[in-house]
């Protein structure tokens, strides 16, 4: 039996592989040694591929929390820098490694 991309079985896989490396990635990013921001990185940008060669739409949480020019995971306090916009309708995550920043909105 050839598995088709889109079968649902595929897609749910796809999106239980990306919350594991997200996962992770987010615990990598926590231990602060070199070798360990490599792989969160890593882990970003492997989820990433995943998710553009599926078809499947970024967890919810990695589309917030994971930088999206430089792949790392922002965790507020220890390496990003959150502050509400002065309109107010969005938070502001500014990269610690980049200075990226990212608009999430709120209600
Ligand atoms: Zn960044």
């Amino acid at each position: 039996m050839v598995m088709q991309k889109r079968d649902p079985v595929v897609m749910q896989v796809a999106g239980q592989r990306m919350s594991r490396l997200f996962e992770l990635a987010r615990q990598r990013t926590v231990q602060q040694d070199s070798e360990s921001q490599r792989l969160a990185r890593r882990y970003i940008k492997i989820a990433r591929a995943i998710g553009t060669h599926y078809k499947v739409e970024l967890p919810k949480q990695m589309k917030e929390l994971a930088c999206k020019k430089c792949n790392a995971v922002l965790v507020p306090g220890l390496n990003c820098k959150v502050r509400i916009a002065s309109s107010k309708k969005y938070v502001v995550y500014v990269c610690g490694f980049c200075s990226t920043e990212k608009h999430i909105f709120y209600k």
